[in-house]
């Protein structure tokens, strides 16, 4: 028995025991020690739930031995903060509740800066890590700034100047 062995680190590969199980087993080639696991192989996750009013349920299945898994696969990206908000304000459907609870405890859609962004999914709406914002402004073209010095552009949203020489 090798110094591997007494790690745990066995040698010999893994062999699935029936064609349509996922259970595998190893023997050691070194030791003879028996090891189990399981290895799924599973496919695509496909969106079950009702297209009307995601939540963005999931489901995949193992080819080999046909188990299921199911979980929440959400599509996250980056969206305006405030109109989220005003939008489960008036639609509170699943994936908005929890937005519209956010919203009774004080956090007032108009509250919250014009050009703000939070992450939230495309599909359902559900908000991700909302400690975490970024800002997002919507910028005009770049114009000859006041008395034609340097540069100026101006946020169409909240109204934000930048210059530059
Ligand atoms: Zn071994
Ligand atoms: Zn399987
Ligand atoms: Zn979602
Ligand atoms: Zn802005």
């Amino acid at each position: 028995m090798g110094l591997r062995c007494n790690l745990g680190m066995h040698q010999g590969d893994w062999e699935y025991d029936y064609s349509r199980s996922c259970d595998q087993t190893r023997r050691c080639t070194s030791c003879g020690n028996v090891s189990t696991r399981v290895r799924h192989d599973f496919g695509d996750w496909e969106f079950t739930d009702n297209r009307d009013e995601p939540n963005c349920a999931s489901e995949r299945t193992c080819d080999r031995c046909d188990e299921t898994e199911t979980d929440y696969r959400h599509e996250y990206q980056w969206v305006n903060y405030r109109e989220l908000l005003e939008s489960a304000a008036r639609k509170p459907t699943s994936g908005l509740l929890e937005f519209a609870g956010a919203m009774a405890t004080g956090y007032a859609a108009s509250k919250i800066h014009p050009c703000s962004q939070v992450m939230a999914c495309k599909r359902c709406s559900r908000p991700g890590d909302s400690s975490t914002l970024t800002t997002e402004h919507d910028w005009g073209r770049w114009q000859a700034g006041p008395y034609g010095q340097g540069t100026v552009r101006i946020c169409g949203r909240c109204g934000e100047r930048e210059e530059r020489d």
